[in-house]
């Protein structure tokens, strides 16, 4: 039996990878300390693997993204960023004006930039494969180099495609048919060959292919190319296949690729487990099986893993224990977090920890005492009962069908709710938060270190409140926000406020490019000690007699961007953190509040892969929703989404039963609006946002106008709502003003108009 471990983070202790790349951008550093520094982190990395595993990959340095090192090397760069040359192409078409499009990878919260082929050949531009393998080979490691695998590359890019129409168009876009793959993957595989002969040159027997993209639900048609495209690399190096996020969505095609190798995600659920029983595994090969979660931060039950692993060696002869996923979903370690809850630091396991435990469990399976001793210790710790709350449990139990449901339908709402607000036709409004200024971040910072009273920064919290209620005023909005001056992160601030939650100090993840977060980790059943909104909320109604929309985190939004326990069910979590949030609304209601903002950005992001279980996801996310939402018929409860693919979960959101959504729609151009016109059954207000935030781009009064414009030809008019498709938090104030003031222009010049 043997350990492989990969994806560990690149991050560093100390966030040294950050800062490397940062210094770098900002000219503080030359190209060469750069690189310096990147190879100190990789001889750390490999260091830590060597220390703990038996196997471990080489590449995996990567300077800004995988797939973008995949591309380069295979020398796949967009015309426009011209002739290739070195670090600063590689980071123009990363960060560059014209960047590459980034998006979610698989269903996490790591961003990995699109890859656009534009139909050349693909040939070696920067052997980076080689370059790391030969890196390490000469500091005395023997890593296996790694590569993502020719196909999931191909289904994660974008090609130019020819549209259907009466002229020529062509238009980035997914491959989608046979011969889109047919056209692109001879020369890819001619490359990865060449890749794979370097390689061997170097010394190596073997090389490691992610390819994830075989858990999706694939065709048939496109099992034969993973067939095709596996059999045309045999020959040169020994293939180590690696899957994960989900189970492979054909394992009788899977098991009899040709390679060496082929990896399980043993953890996500338990139809690869399953399949293996059914099916068996063949003879010939290495079975990989990924026991130690990979995306979450619990420490390992070991016993229950030893017990699956006697089980997989009766199907092979040659197994290795791994982990389920890339550990770069985790944070590097648990050693320095020194104020989590009594009792759960123990509990938990970040990257560093999960090396560890694939060794002890090597160990324990070949029968070593103290690793033994360590199993059963760990079992009996785990099977304490932690973070319980009898009361959220009782609370949970008396939910009945009513809890759910709202107490009058969307169309008699909708008369109370126009009684009381008096809004005019295209109503504006925010999505809530406006620009958070480095004096905003020092004065928290500030607050935090000790460094002021927390009446003074409270002090300074109101003053910002009344600045920009002000502002708003001024601007002409008709809803208004409060700006969220109090908050780090949409989901840490509550994840601070609520029991059952805990922050950490340094648990920092790499989101894309030197982008980190720090996911809160849901441990317990989740309660609500004290109002966590009222007081800033209601401060500022105080100052304006327009309505202040309330601004909370929705509990979907809340569970998928953090780490949670495994020991209840995802719905049981959801709906704790709903109970929770339904308290803020009704302290809201209370305080007079008559608008109600419940984010949910992650709706989309937290669905499985696999549509066959988006029903049973889709049921509990909906349910969640309408149980934190169920205000009183008068309040007008908003919802925001952004990031979304909305095209096949409209009928889903029209079920969350909310009287406004807004969502991101300005760089589709207001195309996104068609997903809710096919939808005939639509009748709720939405907000279509009017320009992108990410830009501090001023929008003119005409792109705004011809946004509206598209929306009106599909909606009734009386259902448009005019807000920015995002927060403003990341945006200065001399892009937000006039901004917003064109914005406003456009609404009221359109209320005339008609
Ligand atoms: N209310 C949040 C804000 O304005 C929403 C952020 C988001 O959707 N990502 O910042
Ligand atoms: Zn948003």
């Amino acid at each position: 039996m043997k350990t492989l471990a990969y994806g560990f983070p690149k991050l560093g202790e100390k966030r040294e990878f950050k800062s490397l790349l940062e210094n770098f951008w900002k000219g503080a550093m030359t190209e060469e300390d750069l690189t310096k520094g990147i190879e100190n982190l990789e001889l750390w990395r490999a260091g830590l693997y060597s220390k703990y595993v038996d196997l471990y990959p080489s590449g995996e340095m990567s300077l800004y993204d995988f797939m973008l090192d995949m591309a380069v090397t295979v020398g796949n760069i967009p015309s426009r960023f011209g002739q290739y040359s070195g670090l600063s192409t590689y980071f123009e078409m990363a960060r560059g004006k014209s960047a590459l499009e980034m998006t979610k990878y698989f269903n996490t919260n790591y961003h990995y930039l699109v890859p656009e082929l534009e139909g050349k050949e693909f040939q070696i531009l920067e052997n980076l494969p080689l370059r790391w393998y030969t890196f390490l080979k000469g500091k005395g490691f023997d890593p296996i180099p790694r590569l993502i695998a020719p196909f999931t590359f191909l289904k994660l890019s974008k090609a130019y495609m020819r549209v259907e129409g009466p002229l020529p168009m062509y238009e980035m876009d997914k491959l989608s048919k046979r011969e889109d793959y047919e056209k692109y993957l001879p020369s890819l595989i001619r490359v990865y060959r060449e890749l794979f002969e370097s390689l061997k040159l170097a010394g190596a027997h073997t090389v490691i292919l992610e390819d994830p993209a075989l858990v999706f639900e694939l065709d048939g048609w496109e099992w034969d190319i993973v067939e095709e495209t596996y059999r045309s690399l045999q020959g040169i190096l020994d293939v180590y296949l690696i899957t994960y996020y989900d189970s492979v969505s054909d394992y009788k095609r899977y098991v009899s690729l040709p390679v060496r190798a082929l990896g399980f995600d043993l953890v996500s659920n338990s139809e690869n487990l399953q399949n293996l029983m059914k099916e068996g595994f063949p003879k010939d090969k290495a079975l990989i099986a990924g026991v130690v979660n990979g995306r979450q931060v619990w420490r390992t039950n070991l016993k229950d893993k030893l017990k699956l692993l006697e089980d997989l060696s009766k199907l092979s002869q040659e197994l290795v224990i791994s982990n389920s996923c890339p550990l770069f979903h985790l944070p590097v370690t648990i050693e320095p977090e020194d104020a989590l809850p009594e009792g759960l630091k123990e509990r938990l396991s970040f990257a560093k920890e999960k090396l560890r435990e694939l060794k002890v469990l090597k160990e324990a399976f070949l029968g070593e005492e103290q690793a033994l001793k360590e199993v059963e210790d760990i079992d009996a710790l785990l099977s304490q009962a932690f973070g319980r709350s009898e009361e959220v449990q009782r609370r949970l139990a008396s939910l009945t069908d009513k809890d759910f449901q709202r107490d009058l339908p969307y169309k008699e709402r909708v008369k109370i709710q126009r009684q009381i607000l008096n809004l005019p036709l295209f109503p504006t409004t925010t999505i809530g938060s406006f620009p958070q200024t480095q004096e905003v971040r020092s004065m928290r910072t500030a607050y935090r270190n000790g460094k002021i009273s927390e009446e003074e920064y409270k002090k300074f919290i109101r003053e910002q409140i009344q600045h920009v209620i002000k502002i708003q005023e001024e601007i002409g909005l008709d809803v208004l926000v409060h700006g969220e001056f109090e908050r780090t992160d949409m989901v840490e601030f509550f994840a601070e406020k609520l029991e059952g939650i805990a922050t950490t100090k340094h648990g920092w993840v790499l989101s894309y490019g030197s982008r980190v977060y720090r996911p809160p980790i849901i441990y317990g059943d989740v309660a609500r000690p004290k109002p966590m909104t009222l007081e800033e909320i209601t401060y500022a109604q105080s100052l304006t007699e327009k309505p202040v929309k309330g601004m909370l985190t929705g509990p979907v939004t809340i569970l998928t961007w953090s780490y949670y326990r495994e020991d209840v069910p995802k719905k049981e979590i959801a709906y704790q953190i709903a109970l929770a949030l339904l308290d803020e609304v009704k302290d809201l209601e209370e305080a007079g509040i008559k608008v109600i903002q419940i984010d949910e950005p992650a709706f989309r992001e937290g669905a499985p892969i696999k549509r066959k279980h988006w029903e049973e996801y889709f049921d509990w996310a909906i349910k969640a929703f309408r149980l934190c939402s169920r205000a009183k018929p008068e309040t007008q409860i908003h919802t925001h989404m952004c990031y979304s693919e909305f095209n096949e979960i409209v009928p889903y959101i029209y079920q969350m039963d909310f009287d406004v959504i807004s969502i991101e729609a300005s760089r589709s151009k207001g195309e996104i609006i068609k997903a809710f016109e096919e939808f005939k059954e639509w009748d709720r207000q939405i907000g279509i946002g009017v320009y992108d935030i990410h830009s501090p781009a001023i929008p003119s009064e005409e792109e705004i106008r011809t946004i509206l414009e598209r929306a009106m030809r599909v909606l009734d008019k009386e259902l448009l709502w005019v807000n920015p498709d995002c927060g403003l938090k990341t945006r200065r104030w001399e892009e937000v003003i006039p901004a917003l003031k064109n914005m406003v222009k456009v609404a009221k010049d359109l209320r005339e108009e008609l």
